[in-house]
């Protein structure tokens, strides 16, 4: 963020997804100075930013070239640790440390992967699904690899697709929802044609592998690397032998900046009104972080966002788009309830499981009594370098812990191989940081 410091700006967001980029191409339509900050080395979110620019989708393509003649600045590596209050963000450029003020603030910070301890899911070759994906677009080869996947969710396709294509052996893909489950689900998207169309192209990538349903992964197995999975097939045990196992109990909404500015959770989510307005007086927000809801939807959140934030409330309440808003609202009900973690998954972890691998407490070591306060306190649980990112999650869903004890520094750089669920390899952690180590 060369020379932009403290940078004079109407509306800040935090996100370069494709909800960020909607809302801020849209304030900035509306003759706002408008500041995108992405702690990713490039714009375009999970989905987009690993891709050149001539692989992008045309949408996408579209999108950024509109962000830059609308004057939207973006800039990368810029993750926002914690806020002094809704108008002003603390910020680290790449080690630097600095504050940024804003009229209006637009949170559009998406969602991470939730993972569900089971007895060696810390393995090296352990990887969460998205992460894997992200180490692919990054240059990981996987050819002749065997590689599993198991977990939930429609993220589960285009990653087995994008595995098959690097040459790997999928040797299967494993979702834990019933078959009736994700026959109900497949039907409802008739009504989106798109997203259809793309889970047939998904499945004819990875055409040779099986997809069974109702499965999931109970261990991981080997010594010092990942050599074995032991999977529940259908009610049956079997072994499958495999180099990669990518893993992952679905999506949860990113919430840690609405957190430290202060907004309400509707459960795990950020409490959004229809304009995307949050609890907080000046503040908007949109796309995954408040709901898991995909792409399209993100983008329809963004542009509501994007006209409140700007004072066009009327536009903002246009029909056209509140109906594309809601389509959306309704399709992330529809994946809450498809594919929600089966109880099973939550008795997996073992007494002697590792629960926070940053600070190696157990499961044993938890007393579900306690609040999420009493076990950081007492084991140290969620106070290591990924701050409970991971074991946050994973936590609310064993012990039915409420999600809503973000501590700063906020969206720090994930833990080991788990870490890879932000789509940032280790070495473009490195270079994100900087050589700069926090010091606010
Ligand atoms: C790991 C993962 C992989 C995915 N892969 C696919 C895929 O292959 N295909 C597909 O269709 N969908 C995929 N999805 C779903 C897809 O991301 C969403 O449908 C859509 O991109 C949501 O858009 P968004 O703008 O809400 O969030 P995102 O695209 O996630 O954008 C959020 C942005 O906020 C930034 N951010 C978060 N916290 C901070 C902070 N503290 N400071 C600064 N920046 C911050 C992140 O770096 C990110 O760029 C994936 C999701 C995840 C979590």
């Amino acid at each position: 963020m060369n020379g932009s410091r403290g940078v004079a700006v109407d509306v800040l967001v935090v996100g370069a997804g494709p909800a960020g980029l909607s809302a801020a191409i849209t304030a900035a339509e509306h003759g706002k100075r408008v500041l995108v900050l992405d702690q990713g080395l490039r714009p375009g979110g999970q989905i987009w930013r690993h891709r050149d620019a001539a692989a992008l989708p045309v949408g996408a393509r579209a999108m950024l070239e509109r962000a830059r003649t609308t004057g939207v600045r973006i800039a990368s590596g810029a993750r926002v640790v914690d806020a002094i209050s809704a108008g002003e963000l603390i910020v680290d450029f790449r080690g630097r440390v600095d504050r940024q003020r804003s009229g209006a603030l637009i949170i559009a910070t998406g969602a991470k992967e939730r993972f569900l301890p089971f007895p060696g899911w810390t393995l090296p070759g352990v990887v969460g699904v998205g992460g894997l994906q992200a180490l692919l677009k990054s240059g990981l080869s996987l050819s002749g690899a065997r590689v599993v996947i198991a977990g939930t969710g429609p993220l589960l396709f285009p990653v087995a697709a994008t595995v098959a294509r690097a040459g790997a052996e999928l040797l299967l893909v494993a979702e834990q929802a019933s078959w009736s489950g994700l026959a109900a689900f497949g039907a409802r998207l008739v009504s989106k044609p798109m997203a259809l169309r793309q889970a047939v192209v998904y499945r004819w990538a990875f055409r040779n592998a099986p997809l069974r349903t109702s499965s999931w992964v109970t261990a991981a197995e080997g010594y010092g690397r990942l050599r074995r999975v032991i999977m529940h097939e259908r009610g049956r045990s079997s072994v499958i032998d495999c180099d990669w196992l990518a893993t992952g109990a679905g999506l949860v909404p990113n919430t840690e900046v609405a957190q430290v500015v202060g907004c309400a959770l509707d459960v795990d989510a950020i409490r959004v009104d229809a304009l995307q307005a949050t609890s907080v007086a000046g503040v908007w927000a949109a796309g995954e972080c408040t709901g898991v809801k995909g792409d399209a939807a993100a983008i329809a959140e963004g542009a509501v966002a994007g006209h409140a934030a700007a004072g066009e409330e009327s536009t903002a309440n246009g029909r056209a788009l509140q109906r594309d808003r809601d389509a959306g609202r309704g399709f992330a009900k529809r994946l809450a309830a498809t594919f929600a973690p089966r109880a099973e998954l939550l008795q997996l972890a073992h007494a002697d499981t590792v629960i926070c691998r940053c600070e190696d407490v157990r499961r044993g070591d938890i007393d579900p009594a306690w609040t999420q306060r009493q076990a950081k306190l007492w084991t140290r649980m969620g106070m290591g370098e990924c701050q409970g990112a991971v074991c946050g999650p994973a936590c609310a869903a064993l012990f039915n812990w409420e999600q809503n004890v973000a501590r700063p520094p906020i969206g720090a750089p994930r833990c080991g191989e788990w870490g890879e669920e932000l789509g940032e390899t280790r070495d473009e952690r490195r270079e994100t940081r900087g050589g700069g180590a926090l010091s606010s």
